[in-house]
């Protein structure tokens, strides 16, 4: 029997607690599955999302595995009492609400919808090209990256994915590298940041990037704010040179109302709803990662602290 605790809102728990359950039951693993312990050095796996930022993760002082309910590992590394082991989460329906996001907002840029919109002018100039003719970059091609260029090129458009790591065999042409960003970039119409907030990442979209990217490129972050140099940005927008950005994620959120993307008509902004973790599916992968971990296979997808990612 292990003891798992779930450490989330509380109004996920009744959503995740049967599912929870049904998966754990089909890896045939023996789950005390808890919401609360006066016990915290009995607890064998944390399921966790946490409501708060100054949970004391060192009270946990026999955890195997602490399995995040989120992919993003940045806010859980800010703590400064996680010692354990961290897996983010890969999840499929996750991966399925990305892919559906990314692509809305490509098409969007592609077919020039908001200049459209309301426009009173017959602006014929404007008629999209076939989506063969217009090259998206994809900045991170992980679990999240890869999958939105796979769709993106399946739908048609020419693809090309950048990382830290070069990609051998990969399904779309990759790059890496500082010769290989600008490579990237200079060539897209559109790129889609989905990297990591790392210490490496930070301000990626600076002033040298917009001034590397094509004139006209508009941009789409659904990956974190701090990739983004606020200024640079919006001082590319305002000099014509960067066509639109649709941006999910801010280094303050919710978005300050003062702050100026609300007012700049070329950009979109949504509130952190890229993708959400879908209960059933995640549900699934954190009790077949923690059923791998009991049965010493190793658990997926865990945080490198180095990296940060
Ligand atoms: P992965 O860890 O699977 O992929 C990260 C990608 O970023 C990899 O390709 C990695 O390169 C690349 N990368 C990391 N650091 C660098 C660097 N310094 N230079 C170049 N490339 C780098 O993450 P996911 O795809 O699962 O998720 C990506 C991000 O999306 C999350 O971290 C999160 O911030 C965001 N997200 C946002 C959501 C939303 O609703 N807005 C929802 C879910 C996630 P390599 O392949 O070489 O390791």
């Amino acid at each position: 029997m292990i003891n798992v605790l779930f450490s989330a809102r509380d109004a996920l728990w009744p959503q995740y607690q049967p599912v929870l359950a049904a998966e754990f039951a089909k890896q045939e693993l023996e789950v005390n599955l808890l919401r609360e312990t006066d016990a915290p050095e009995t607890i064998d796996y944390l399921i966790y999302a946490p409501a708060r930022d100054d949970d004391d993760l060192g009270v946990f002082t026999n955890l195997k595995l602490i399995q995040s309910l989120w992919a993003g590992p940045d806010k859980l590394l800010r703590n400064t009492t996680l010692t354990q082991p961290l897996a983010r989460m890969v999840d499929p329906g996750m991966t399925q609400g990305m892919i559906d996001y990314v692509m809305g907002h490509i098409l969007r840029h592609h077919l020039h919808t908001d200049t459209f919109a309301q426009a009173g002018e017959w602006l014929t100039d404007l008629a999209p090209p076939l989506p063969s003719e217009r090259t998206v970059a994809f900045l991170g091609i992980g679990e999240l990256g890869m999958a939105c260029a796979v769709a993106a090129r399946d739908y048609g458009f020419n693809v090309v994915g950048w990382s830290r790591t070069l990609k051998e065999n990969a399904p779309i042409a990759c790059f890496a590298g500082d010769d290989g960003f600008r490579a990237v970039l200079g060539q897209a119409d559109i790129v889609v940041t989905l990297l990591p907030a790392t210490p490496a990442t930070e301000n990626l979209i600076g002033v040298e990037a917009v001034a590397a990217m094509k004139d006209g490129a508009a941009l789409i972050n659904p990956g974190r704010g701090e990739l983004v140099d606020d200024e640079a940005l919006l001082a590319g927008l305002r000099s014509g040179k960067l066509s639109g950005a649709t941006l999910d994620v801010f280094r303050e959120e919710p978005l300050p109302l003062d702050h100026p993307y609300w007012a700049e008509p070329s950009v979109l902004v949504t509130p952190h709803i890229a993708s959400e973790t879908r209960v059933a599916t995640a549900s699934a992968v954190v009790a077949a990662n923690i059923a791998r971990d009991v049965r010493g296979e190793g658990a997926l997808y865990l945080v490198d602290p180095a990296l940060r990612y």
